[in-house]
Order: C-alpha cells, then sequence, then structure tokens
C-alpha cells in the first residue's frame, strides 16, 4: 500500500493512504499437463509477498483456466480482451505454443506487460526491442553450442517436440559465432504419447545398430513430466548404450535423475538452474505438495523448474512495479477509483474502440502506464538475495535472460565402477564454463575434478581381527619396505580399504592409528576426541574401523551403510572341563540317594527275613528217613541279604517267597529296583558321554545379580555410551555398579579386557562387541566364551565429515561388496579360517567312553575277584582247622594232614574211595550215621575220610555233606 508523507504543522510525518487498492495482475493458466501445479505456485508467492507488511504495495492477483473452449488464437484473445474490461496491469502466462501469438498481439496492441514465465517461441531476430515480452525460463541454444564445442562433437541428434525445432538454428548460430567447426545434426520428431517413447527408442537404435558412430542426443521436451517418461525409456531400454550420450535440454535434471543416472552406466548430461538448498523453495515445495490435486507419487522427486519461473515471475512483477513507482510514486493515482481500474481516465481497458452510453467519448487506447512498466520490467536485476529460486534474473532487450548462471552435470560411465563418473561444470550466459569454480554439491560429489591426486587420509584403531600389526612388524623401524606404510597393517578392515579403494577412483590413502586406540565420545566441553575427533579437525578425511554408528556420532559426521552388524555380548572364561573320577558311574544318582538305596536295602532285607519268619507258608516241614521231622526255613538272614541283592542287580537266586507277605514285600522291592535301575541308565549316557560345562553366567540378568564375578567394559566407546545412557534398569544398575568399582573395571582397550578375563581365573566378565569377542574365543589359549545373547544390535560403518566427496562413493562401494558377498568372504577369512581352537562339544573324542569315565567299574571288579580269592582261602583255612580238630592224632600232625588233603583234592578235583580201604570205611559209617536225625550225625570229615584212605580210592567223593 503506497503512503505518502506529508509534514504537519510540527513537523510531524503524517501518512496518507494515497490508494488504497491492489496492483491486479492476471494470469493465465492454460490447459495442459497439471496447470494446478501452477496456480498453487502462483497463489503461494502472491499471499507471501501479500503478507510481507515491508512490501509497499499488493497484488490483486486473478487467475484463469484456459478451457478447451479457448484453444485458439481467436478464442484466446477474446477472453484475454473480456478480461481486460475490467482490467489488469500485468499479465503472465506460460506459452510456448501457437497460442502466443494471442498474448502477444493483445500484449503488443495494448501495451499491456507480458511476463511468460516459459520461453518466447519467437526468435530474439523476430522480436522488437520494443516488445511488451519477457520469458522467465532462459534459452539454452547458447549452452548446448558451448557443450558441443566443448565436447568436440561434430554430430548431434536433436530431439523435439515440434515447437521447439528453431533452436537447432539458434544453436548453429553460436556455434558459428564461437567456433569455426563443422557439426552435423538430425533432427527428429519425439512422438506425443509417453507410452511410446520405449518403442521410439527401440526404432531409433534399430535403425542405427550398424553405424559405431557415437549418438549424441539432446532431448528438447515441453515439461517435465514428459522429461521424466522419456528418461524412464532410456533407463528402461534394453539395448546397449555404450555409444550413447543424451543431454537433456531443460532445467528439469533433477537431483533425483542425477541419483538414477549415476548408478548406472548411461552417459548423460543435464542442466540446474534451481537453488534448491533455499529456504523459500522449500516452503514451494511444500505448498505445492500439499495441494490434494497435486500428484506426488515419489517425494524424492523435486518440484518442477517450471513452478520455480512461477515464482520467480511474480518476483519479476514485484520489482517491475516498484522501480515504476520509485520514479514516481504517484503515478497510478488515478488508476483506482470506485475500485475499478481506469485507463487514461476511463474505466477498463478495450481492445477495440466501442460506443458506451456512459462514457460517449471514450477514445481508443492502449494502457496508459504499459511502457513504463515495461521498461522497468527490462530493467529489472534480481538475484539469489531478492529470494530468487531461478539464480540471477536479467533480461536483454528482447526480453529473454541473460547473465544467468547454470550448472552442467555431465554423467560419465566409467569402466572402472558400477556407477557413473560426475562431473559438475558452471556455465553462464555470455561467459560459458567457467573453469575451477567450486561449484555448490547438492548431490554426490564428484572425485574427477580434483586438481591434484590426493592422498586420502584413514584413520583407525588397533583392534584384532580388524586392525592389527602384522607379525614381525611390531617394530617399524626395524624393517624395511615390507614394513613400511599401509604394509604394516592386516586385518579384516585392511582388506576392506583395499576393496574399497579398487572399487572408487583415484582412493590412494594412508592408514594412521588413533592415539590412545580411541574411537571416540564427546567431551564436556563439547569437542570430540579419537577417530571422531580427527574427522572433525581434518586430520583425516575417512575412518574405516569397527567403528559404531551411533545417533550422538550420526549428528556430527556422517556414516555409510553398515558393513557388519554385531551387539554388546559377555566374554568369561572357560569354566574347568568337568573332573571325572573313576568314580564317575556313581554320578548319575547323587549320594544322598545312594545312601538311602543302602539303608533300604538292608530295610527291605529285614523286613522279608521277619514276615518269613512269621508267616507258616515259609517253614517247610520234611520227613526224616528215621521217621523223625525236620522244619525249616529258606530265608535266613544270610540268604535275605542274597536274595535282595540278587534283586536288586536284576539276577535271580533259587530261593524265592512263597507266602504273600514274602511276595508283597518282594514285589515291592523289584518295583524300586526296577526304577533305580532304569533312571540310573538313562542318567548314565548322558553323565558319561557329555562334558558338561557348567558356565557360572549364563545371561546379562545372572552377571547383574551377582557380585562374585566382577565385570567392565572398554572406556571411551560405543558400549560405555550404551550403559551410560540406557534407560533399562538392569543396564543402568550394571553402569552405577561399574562406576564403583575400585580398582577400576574399565579398561583403556579390548586387548587389556580380554587380558583381565584369562587372568582372574574366572572372576572377571568382559562386556565387548560380539565380533572380537568371538574372534579373541578362537585364538589360543582358548580359554574364554561368549555366554548369553547380544544386549542390542548395532552396526560398524564407515566414517566421514560431513560434506565428504567420498561418501556416496563409499556407499555404493559398499552396497556393492555386501551384494556380492565379498564382506562375507572377508568375514570367514578373519574370523573362522584361522581359528586356532577346538569349537563346541561334538567332536567325537569327547561323545564317546573314555577309560577315565569307567576305570572305577574294572576296579570294583577286580576288588570282587580278589576279594572273592580271600574268602577262599579262609574258607579252606577254616575248613581245614575245623578238620584237624576233629582228628584223634597229635593237634599239629593232623592240621598239616588236614590241609595237605584239602590241598590235593583242589588239585586233583576229586578222588576214589576203594573197597575195603579206610576211606570206604568210614563212608560206609558216615552212611549209617546219617540214619540218625541230624543233630546227632556225625559225618565223617573229608580229613577223616582223606586220613582213613591215605590212598586213592574208587567213589567219587562229594564234599558237600
Ligand atoms: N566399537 C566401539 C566404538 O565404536 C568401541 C568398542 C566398545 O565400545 O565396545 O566405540
Amino acid at each position: 500500500m503506497q503512503r505518502l508523507p506529508l509534514i504537519g504543522l510540527f513537523g510531524i510525518v503524517i501518512y496518507v493512504q494515497a490508494w488504497p487498492a491492489k496492483i491486479p495482475i492476471q494470469s493465465y493458466a492454460m490447459p495442459g499437463d497439471r496447470e494446478q501445479g501452477i496456480i498453487a505456485a502462483f497463489n503461494f508467492t502472491v499471499e507471501r509477498h501479500n503478507n510481507n507488511r515491508m512490501n509497499p504495495f499488493k497484488f490483486g492477483h486473478r487467475n484463469r483456466d484456459m478451457r478447451t473452449s479457448a484453444a485458439d488464437t481467436w478464442g484466446v484473445t477474446k477472453k484475454l480482451c473480456d478480461d481486460l474490461q475490467s482490467g489488469f496491469m500485468l499479465m503472465i502466462a506460460g506459452e510456448t505454443s501457437r497460442l502466443h501469438s494471442a498474448f502477444l498481439g493483445v500484449a503488443d496492441h495494448l501495451e499491456i506487460p507480458f511476463i511468460n514465465w516459459d520461453l518466447s517461441p519467437l526468435m530474439p531476430q523476430d522480436v522488437g526491442p520494443n516488445s511488451m515480452e519477457v520469458s522467465m525460463r532462459p534459452p539454452t541454444a547458447e549452452l548446448l553450442a558451448d557443450l558441443i564445442i566443448q565436447k568436440n562433437w561434430s554430430y548431434i541428434i536433436y530431439m523435439h517436440e515440434g515447437r521447439n525445432s528453431q533452436n537447432v538454428n539458434q544453436i548453429y548460430n553460436f556455434i558459428h559465432q564461437k567456433s569455426n567447426r563443422s557439426v552435423r545434426s538430425e533432427i527428429i520428431l519425439i512422438p506425443r504419447d509417453p507410452s511410446d517413447f520405449g518403442d521410439f527408442l527401440q526404432k531409433f537404435n534399430l535403425q542405427r545398430f550398424l553405424s559405431n558412430e557415437p549418438k549424441r542426443i539432446i532431448i528438447d521436451v515441453q515439461t517435465s513430466y514428459r522429461q521424466q517418461q522419456f528418461l524412464a525409456a532410456i533407463r528402461a531400454a534394453q539395448f546397449n548404450q555404450h555409444h550413447y550420450h543424451y543431454v537433456v535440454a531443460n532445467f528439469d535434471f533433477s537431483p533425483y535423475d542425477i541419483e538414477v543416472f549415476q548408478n548406472g552406466n548411461t552417459n548423460i548430461t543435464g542442466f540446474q538452474l534451481l537453488s534448491r538448498e533455499r529456504g523459500e523453495y522449500a516452503a514451494l515445495k511444500r505448498h505445492v505438495e500439499s495441494q490434494k490435486f497435486y500428484p506426488t507419487p515419489d517425494k524424492n522427486i523435486d518440484i518442477e523448474s517450471r513452478l520455480a519461473f512461477v515464482h520467480d515471475a511474480i518476483l519479476v512483477a514485484k520489482a517491475a512495479f516498484e522501480q515504476t513507482l520509485r520514479k514516481n510514486d504517484s503515478l497510478f493515482h488515478q488508476n483506482f477509483r470506485h475500485g475499478d481500474l481506469f485507463n487514461r481516465g476511463y474505466p477498463g481497458i478495450f481492445c477495440h474502440p466501442r460506443y458506451d452510453a456512459k462514457y460517449e467519448d471514450r477514445p481508443f487506447g492502449t494502457f496508459e502506464h504499459g511502457r513504463a512498466i515495461v521498461k522497468a520490467l527490462h530493467a529489472v536485476q534480481l538475484g539469489e538475495k531478492d529470494g530468487t529460486l531461478t539464480g540471477h534474473i536479467e533480461f536483454d532487450r528482447f526480453g529473454f535472460r541473460k547473465n544467468f548462471e547454470v550448472t552442467v552435470v555431465d554423467l560419465v560411465s566409467n569402466s572402472k565402477s558400477a556407477f557413473n563418473k560426475k562431473e559438475t561444470m558452471e556455465w553462464k550466459q555470455s561467459v560459458g564454463f567457467i573453469a575451477n569454480r567450486t561449484v555448490a554439491q547438492h548431490t554426490r560429489k564428484n572425485l574427477g575434478d580434483q586438481s591434484s591426486k590426493k592422498i586420502v587420509k584413514v584413520a583407525t584403531v588397533l583392534v584384532e581381527p580388524f586392525v592389527m600389526i602384522k607379525r614381525g612388524c611390531e617394530n617399524a623401524s626395524k624393517n624395511g619396505t615390507e614394513c613400511q606404510g599401509n604394509e604394516r597393517y592386516e586385518g579384516y578392515c585392511i582388506d576392506l580399504l583395499q576393496l574399497l579403494s579398487h572399487r572408487i577412483d583415484e582412493f590412494e590413502y594412508e592408514i594412521f592409528l588413533s592415539a590412545g586406540n580411541k574411537y571416540g565420545v564427546k567431551q564436556p566441553d563439547g569437542s570430540w576426541n579419537g577417530l571422531i575427533g580427527y574427522l572433525l579437525n581434518g586430520e583425516a578425511d575417512v575412518v574405516v574401523a569397527s567403528l559404531t554408528i551411533n545417533q550422538e556420532r550420526e549428528r556430527v559426521v556422517d556414516f555409510s551403510k553398515p558393513f557388519m552388524t554385531t551387539g554388546i555380548s559377555i566374554m568369561i572364561k572357560k569354566p574347568d572341563k568337568q573332573e571325572f573320577s573313576v568314580f564317575s558311574f556313581m554320578q548319575p544318582l547323587s549320594t544322598e540317594i545312594w545312601m538311602y538305596i543302602i539303608f533300604a536295602y538292608v530295610g527291605v532285607s529285614v523286613v522279608i527275613f521277619l514276615v518269613s519268619r512269621f508267616s507258616p507258608y515259609e517253614w517247610r516241614v520234611e520227613e526224616m528217613t528215621n521217621g523223625g521231622f525236620t522244619i525249616s526255613n529258606d530265608f535266613s538272614v544270610y540268604n535275605c541279604l542274597w536274595f535282595t541283592l540278587a534283586a536288586f542287580m536284576q539276577q535271580g537266586t533259587d530261593i524265592l517267597p512263597r507266602s504273600i507277605s514274602g511276595r508283597i514285600a518282594s514285589s515291592a522291592w523289584w518295583f524300586f529296583t526296577m526304577i533305580i535301575v532304569s533312571s540310573y541308565t538313562a542318567n548314565l549316557a548322558a553323565f558319561l558321554t557329555l562334558e558338561k560345562m557348567q558356565a557360572p553366567i549364563e545371561s546379562v540378568e545372572d552377571l547383574a545379580k551377582q557380585t562374585k564375578i566382577k565385570y567392565g567394559i572398554q572406556q571411551g566407546g560405543s558400549t560405555a555410551q550404551f550403559f551410560q545412557y540406557s534407560s533399562v534398569q538392569i543396564y543402568q544398575r550394571m553402569w552405577r555398579y561399574m562406576e564403583s568399582q575400585v580398582p577400576t573395571v574399565f579398561t583403556s582397550t579390548y586387548a587389556e579386557g580380554i587380558d583381565r578375563v584369562r587372568n582372574h581365573k574366572g572372576r572377571y566378565a568382559f562386556l565387548l562387541e560380539a565380533t572380537a569377542n568371538e574372534y579373541a574365543n578362537t585364538r589360543k589359549p582358548c580359554d574364554t566364551m561368549k555366554v548369553g545373547a547380544n544386549l542390542n544390535s548395532v552396526g560398524y560403518g564407515v566414517a566421514t565429515p560431513f560434506g565428504s566427496e567420498y561418501k556416496d562413493h563409499i556407499n555404493l562401494a559398499i552396497l556393492a561388496l555386501q551384494e556380492r558377498g565379498e564382506l562375507k568372504k572377508l568375514e570367514n577369512k578373519w574370523w573362522y579360517d584361522r581359528g586356532q581352537c577346538d569349537q563346541g562339544i561334538t567332536d567325537g573324542s569327547s561323545a564317546s567312553l573314555n577309560l577315565s569315565k569307567v576305570a572305577g567299574i574294572f576296579y570294583i571288579l577286580m576288588g570282587g575277584m580278589i576279594a572273592s580269592m580271600i574268602a577262599a582261602l579262609c574258607e579252606f583255612l577254616y575248613r581245614s582247622r575245623i578238620e584237624a580238630r576233629k582228628g584223634r592224632i597229635n593237634n599239629m600232625q593232623n592240621l598239616r594232614d588236614s590241609l595237605y588233603a584239602q590241598l590235593r583234592l583242589s588239585f586233583q578235583g576229586g578222588a576214589i574211595a576203594k573197597e575195603g580201604s579206610q576211606a570206604h570205611e568210614a563212608l560206609k559209617r558216615q552212611k549209617a550215621s546219617a540214619m540218625l536225625p541230624a543233630q546227632y550225625t556225625d559225618p565223617m570229615t573229608s580229613e577223616e575220610f582223606m586220613s582213613t584212605s591215605k590212598n586213592a580210592f574208587n567213589t567219587r567223593y562229594n564234599t558237600a555233606v
């Protein structure tokens, strides 16, 4: 709103509103692809302008959708004239087609300023210097000519959509102006329907199948939508595009396209004009995307350049009006009356003389300020600081943009890697390509534009098996070249670096170690130490180590995709193997059970003895030959013990109870025995064949709830951070415990922690990442082990400083290595192939029984045999003595004879008593006495027999009496 200062009576500045009306501007959206985006961009920019209180005036913006009814020049002209009757001071449309003449006709005729947010289809030579039109979209002919010259191309194929074919003439003009080379060209019309693009390209390729001439194709399509379709067809094309180089000749080559093509092998060049990092761009993008009608299938796809041109068209209009009013701020005073626009004193602007009852004398006249505004339009100079999205804006006298700058992105296929090499060049209109200009990169950086070869500084830390000093290279100075520089190191990360350097161009590196082997944590003053510190202060370009990706680090450096995943785990000393004593076969049942079995055995024997004594059915009455009876019972104490033992051993005896009571007792014992024996057998297998290692700790919960085994972690790494900031109670408790320990349980390296586990006799557990844990467990002396599940899940990534040119290349290379299984191979190489320890319990030696475990039963067998022999000897002596006592001869003599007779019998195995001999007599006597009741028997002893017979006798002698 224009305010005119009046100097008041006391010098006070009083503002009087001169003309409260808004400056009317009219835009036209043509039926075409997604014109709603254009309307949204208009509304957004005008609203932003009107809401800014600093602006001296507001715009009254109206938009008209040109429907198909206005598809011809006459129809458009009529619509424009209708709108002009209610009046506007400037019109904006994006016209490049034949309808353009309608707009330009009205503009030129009535001197209405016209901003074409697209590019005027007229050639400068066809436009008079007094044109009412300015074009927002910069012409590309000069840029294309410069590109062709720079690339030394002598033959181009220009694919167009009909309207802009004369661009080729323009290109030729520029080529002739700038060099004397001759360039051949071919002009081809692109089909209308985007679904035909694929076939079209296929046919194009077939026609030129035999020619090996490189095909440089300039694609000049109208809208970004069609451009996207065409690029998609190129990507989908099944033929070899090795000899092809595409040039996308408008400004819609987006970061998304770069990303997509960089991962392929198609040569392509595109132009970028938009300042995508501006807040204004993001706001416009958000606004346009928030409109429901606007299709946003993929958020990665930027807004099209035409929306940015629309945005800048409003800025240009604002600048032109400001400029006009700056010269004379009361210029429009007479133009706004009763809410109408007056021109030359009459309301509205008319395309032709007309009779008007009210204004009979209305003369036909052009817009009175048109020339002044157009003059201001041509003089507009805006830059990014003014909020433009398409860079520097300035128009030449024909209304075309000049002095604009374009970023030329060149993606050239690279035989060495799977993705294209990207080169970015700056080009300025009327200057050409600007050498040595650092370009604000929006996307993947290009390594090729470094003028001098740079050695990449790679920082790392020593951790087995990621980075280790080669054997024999511990003392670097002493060895020759084989231990110099990078050759000093070996390990997973060193191999990974080598693989990366094979995949990335110009990636020559030099490894150095982090002082104090520190990974990096944030210091209280906000700075970082260790590897992260090196990246931040520029001492390292890349970090390749077992560096964990975490949130705090990701805030200050860039990480690649993880090349390995792991988690925090527990390492303890392997418990000693279960000791096998010779009596291990006793272990299936506890000592307690063995004791109870012995008691039960004795108890049961006594019960059987008692019930057999009391039960009448166990007593046996036998008639004797002399008519008497003997009453006997088989179950003496001795026999009861024998019977019960036999049952326990699963053997049978020739005595069995006959009474019900005896049978009940025996059945119960048998059942008991059966269960005990089968339980024993079942347990025995497990006990004797498995070498069970009873780990004292089996999970982190076990560790946390005890204090006998101390535990600690490495200081200054992600594990410490994990515990320190964890919200899980158990980890918080563990952290408090670790902090409170004196002497400290923290270590400065993994190696120190692992040593501590090994040397503390199972009294120290170390929490470290599973990768290092598993590796240490496969190294001699094989006395450590990992227990429990991992506490968390983390990944290792290659870190680079923000904005590093290596980031994307490393990322892609890591993904490629992962997909091709190279990383897995490396893992196998460093973890499993080099293992020095037997793993697991499944190896044959421990699964089979060995003597040490069962030696005890052999001892028992031997013991039994010896005891039985001793018993036999005792029986022998005892019997000899009894026999000797019964003898009638003197004692000593008798004992000797008796021993001699027993011995002889033992050796001979038998003897015969002949009739008439002493032995025969003795036997006869014995037989006779056998007729007597047992208690009166005086059986002839073998000594008697032997001593009486002395000589051999014929009948078989039975020692059993
Ligand atoms: N990998 C860890 C880090 O990046 C170091 C080891 C640890 O903290 O356990 O910090």
